[in-house]
This record gives C-alpha cells, structure tokens and sequence, in this order.
C-alpha cells in the first residue's frame, strides 16, 4: 500500500491551509487502485494545537 500525491487545502473549520488530503493506493499487477481517500488538519487534529491554553504550562 502507498499514498498518492498529497495536497493541502483550506480547512473549513479552522480557516488555515492546513488541511491536507491524499488518497490511499494499492499496486497491484495491472495498475494502481485507490482504494479510499483520506484528510488530516495538523491544526485541528494535532494535540500540539490546542484550542485553548492549558493552565499548567511553564
Ligand atoms: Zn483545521
């Protein structure tokens, strides 16, 4: 299994360019097949960006 081309786009929840997408391949004998597509927003779905500051930090 691979990925194929990555791509980023506007996220419409957080409203940055941080939504990336790609699809998810298969190489088989006679090709390639997508078997299905996936997004990820590094703002969003990263734990490294919370919404809000925690009251604990140095
Ligand atoms: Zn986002």
């Amino acid at each position: 299994m691979t990925t194929g081309d990555v791509t980023a786009s506007w996220c419409p929840t957080c409203k940055a360019h941080s939504l990336l997408g790609g699809e998810v391949l298969v190489l088989a004998p006679d090709g390639v097949a997508r078997v299905s597509s996936w997004r990820w927003c590094e703002i969003c779905e990263n734990p490294a960006y919370p919404e809000q500051e925690k009251c604990c930090g140095p």
